[in-house]
């Protein structure tokens, strides 16, 4: 009850005003920093006691000259941001005007189906190497369309024709004339080979011809430099287990994806044996 009451009560009371100071030093080219605050009026926290700290600094003149004590080189490392979740994906998108609600949710299944991202065991979304490569195509070969000033311009736009302050075509046609134009130069210039395929010195056992490294939707793997004339494929030996196939005693365990991208361990002599096991 007593907690109860606090935190109603709380609620109800004036906020709690803190004075903060910081103060900078100037010592050759070095600057330092000391922050302090000081609580000026306790408001709620006089019913609902909550942890802060309290640093109070001496009383210092502008420009005064300081006293060296002592240095104590210490390394801090700083944190890197965490990965987005669903949650703060969104709040990043809408913090800088990209998106609407109307479309959160398509964005956020399109770049999984498309498997950009994956989610980890804590739902912490994580590039996927194709993602990583779609990006650095995106990056280097179309900045415009990934710069995220002018998304953010296009869905104002967009939110002006809804309204009927903008007329469609025009904004259209300053957007698409350009792009198209760009689109076209880099059908030319840019081939997705150079993204998706590394030659390597394994030659296909079934054909004899060289065998290349292809980057698929789920990963990479071994493939023949003749496809579509030969389909010889092959897992990469980082997703060989060192397992026997218990079946048929002959293949290795392998690490496979369905169609859906569900993770299991199959035979790699598939389709002559048809092992497999689930998670
Ligand atoms: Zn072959
Ligand atoms: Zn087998």
């Amino acid at each position: 009850y007593d907690l109860i009451w606090r935190r109603f009560t709380a609620c109800q009371m004036a906020q709690a005003i803190f004075n903060s100071i910081t103060i900078d030093i100037e010592a050759r080219n070095y600057s330092f920093r000391a922050t302090g605050q000081i609580l000026k009026f306790d408001g709620f926290l006089k019913v609902y006691p909550i942890k802060y700290d309290e640093t109070q600094l001496p009383p210092l003149e502008k420009e005064e000259v300081l006293e060296f004590l002592k240095l104590s080189p210490q390394q801090h490392f700083t944190q890197p941001p965490p990965r987005y979740t669903e949650a703060t994906i969104i709040k990043a998108l809408e913090s800088e005007g990209i998106g609407r609600p109307s479309t959160y949710a398509p964005i956020i299944s399109t770049i999984q189906e498309r498997n950009y991202i994956e989610k980890d065991e804590k739902r912490y979304f994580r590039p996927t190497e194709i993602g990583l490569v779609v990006n650095d195509l995106l990056v280097e070969h179309f900045p415009k369309i990934v710069d995220i000033k002018f998304t953010a311009n296009m869905e104002e736009g967009l939110d002006k024709i809804a309204q009927g302050q903008r007329d469609w075509t025009r904004l259209i046609e300053e957007f698409y004339i350009p792009f198209s134009q760009n689109l076209e130069q880099k059908y030319q210039e840019v081939s997705k080979k150079e993204f998706t395929e590394k030659p390597t010195k394994k030659t296909c056992p079934k054909c004899g011809a060289p065998l290349l490294i292809r980057l698929g939707k789920f990963g990479r793997f071994y493939a023949c430099s003749k496809y579509p004339k030969c389909k010889y494929t092959e897992s990469l030996p980082e997703n060989i287990l060192g397992i026997k196939c218990p079946k048929c005693k002959e293949g290795e365990i392998v690490e496979k994806r369905t169609k859906r991208n569900k993770l299991f361990y199959g035979c790699n002599r598939f389709p002559k044996c048809d092992y497999a096991l689930w998670d």
